[in-house]
């Protein structure tokens, strides 16, 4: 049995280190699994005694090199918790700078422990004592401001007055239309793609929608907004709160919805809106401490192990068609990164940890021959984890028709850009030519009342604003689009 003083020295350690992960899972308990209160402080308190527990089991049997353990341990919580305060600060940073500003961080914190190395004990013991003070403060301040029914509090709409319907917009990133394409190249495959495809054909398809943008943040802004890129936003994500108004979430909140909004990838401060997660049980959530939160700082090919976070949101589509989400004034929008590249889980939702990415993460000027081999291969894993999303997507339909909220529900399905399968355009690193399927995005609107049809028109992403407005019924705003919602 280690003694007392160990113990609060990992305690301390440990619960600094992974605060960011028990940040999560406070956030998460609350939003996706809705435990009660008393459930949530064990659960929380748990994420963090598993991991002090398992270090500990194996500190003992370290035998004679437990010194060395424990520099280990506290060094590596060191680096943990100075990643986590510069990881704000690296999101803008290019890789190569990344990279530097990462080893700095390691070196910095392996240094500071060495050089502590006569008192870390000492310290940590009292930062032990400490160590609960960062999961109290994340159950606290969740609980006052999380919940999951807010209304934007802009919104002072009567609740008899709101609105009637319920909306969801799910944009799967890089979702070209012409994976979902059937050999026709005119009809969804519903072979492979059964519930889009009979989504599609209770919509409206805009069937010849296109993207303005290849990047994800570009495309995004120019969807939620209206307006063609007039700053230049590359490389940095925004925060939907950043938005300039009037955008989608503005005026859906101004109209009387409460609104939420899910993304890994854009920013969601949750001042004006409900920012969703996913849930994570505690195994989940100490494996993607282990994996993803260190995998994201290794080599590309051990990125794979991102297929958790892919999982799990594709099953976040499964929570949507029910309970609260559900109900009429809801405006749920949600971005669903599941559906890009590493294509790393199978269509029957096995995670597949292969190592042949190399095709979706070549650098500029890599030789073509390096991945024409891999491009087959590549698209027939994107296929099986569109597959495997499709049929999340049917569940979430299905769940609104057996609940009767499809009645009231506004659904529409879209991407942010497609991708390609080429050597010029290999994983939309170095585009020499902007092939269709780049371009080419699924677009299916579907409100109660409105006839289904497949409409040709030349929709482009910056309409979206302006058709979603008129799909919805609500009073237009000056943008750079129109609506293409009654253009044949
Ligand atoms: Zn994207």
């Amino acid at each position: 049995m280690p003694r007392m003083s160990t113990i609060l020295a990992y305690s301390g350690a440990v619960g600094f280190a992974i605060s960011q992960s028990i940040y999560s899972y406070a956030v998460s308990s609350r939003f996706n699994m809705q435990l009660p209160e008393l459930d949530r402080i064990a659960v929380v308190l748990i994420v963090q005694v598993i991991p002090v527990a398992l270090l500990l089991a194996v500190r003992a049997a370290t035998g004679s090199r437990r010194r060395l353990f424990d520099a280990s341990v506290f060094a590596m919580s060191a680096v943990m918790v100075l990643l986590q305060i510069y990881m704000v600060a690296l999101k803008g940073l290019s890789s190569p700078s990344r990279m530097a500003a990462i080893v700095a961080v390691a070196v910095t914190g392996v240094a500071v422990v060495y050089a502590a190395r006569a008192h870390v004990q000492s310290y940590v013991v009292m930062l032990g004592v400490t160590s609960l003070v960062m999961p109290t403060y994340f159950l606290v301040a969740d609980t006052a401001t999380a919940v999951i029914a807010t209304a934007a509090r802009s919104a002072t709409v009567d609740a008899r007055q709101g609105p009637t319907n319920t909306v969801f917009v799910l944009v799967f990133d890089e979702l070209s239309l012409e994976i979902l394409l059937d050999p026709s190249h005119t009809r969804i495959d519903a072979t492979r793609f059964p519930n889009f495809a009979r989504f599609a054909a209770e919509s409206v398809w805009l069937r010849n929608a296109r993207a303005d943008y290849l990047q994800t943040n570009v495309s995004l802004r120019s969807v939620f907004t209206g307006t063609y890129e007039r700053v230049d936003a590359k490389g940095r994500t925004f925060d939907i709160e950043d938005l300039p108004p009037p955008n989608l979430f503005s005026e859906l909140a101004s109209n009387g919805y409460r609104v939420s909004f899910y993304s890994r990838y854009i920013g969601c401060r949750g001042a004006q809106y409900n920012c969703l997660r996913y849930s994570e049980t505690a195994p989940e959530v100490l494996y993607r401490f282990a994996n993803f939160q260190i995998g994201r700082y290794v080599p590309p090919s051990f990125r794979a192990i991102a297929a958790r976070p892919d999982l799990r949101e594709a099953q976040l589509l499964e929570n949507l068609g029910r309970g609260e989400f559900a109900r009429a004034g809801q405006a749920i929008i949600v971005h669903v990164l599941a559906t890009h590249y590493p294509y790393v889980v199978s269509r029957a939702g096995a995670v597949v940890t292969s190592t042949d990415t190399a095709f979706e993460f070549l650098n500029p000027g890599d030789p073509p021959e390096k991945f024409a081999a891999d491009a087959d291969r590549i698209k027939s894993k994107y296929v099986g984890e569109v597959e495997y999303v499709d049929a999340r997507f049917g569940m979430f339909v299905d769940d609104l028709k057996r609940t009767g909220n499809w009645d009231h529900a506004t659904v529409v399905v879209t991407a942010d850009h497609g991708t390609c399968w080429v050597p010029s355009c290999a994983g939309r690193n170095h585009i020499v030519v902007p092939v269709p399927s780049l371009l080419r995005v699924p677009l299916f609107i579907r409100t109660a009342g409105m006839k289904p049809r497949i409409s040709d028109a030349a929709y482009r992403h910056v309409d979206f604003f302006a058709t979603m407005l008129d799909a919805l019924g609500l009073p237009s705003r000056a943008s750079d689009g129109v609506s293409m919602m009654m253009v044949q």
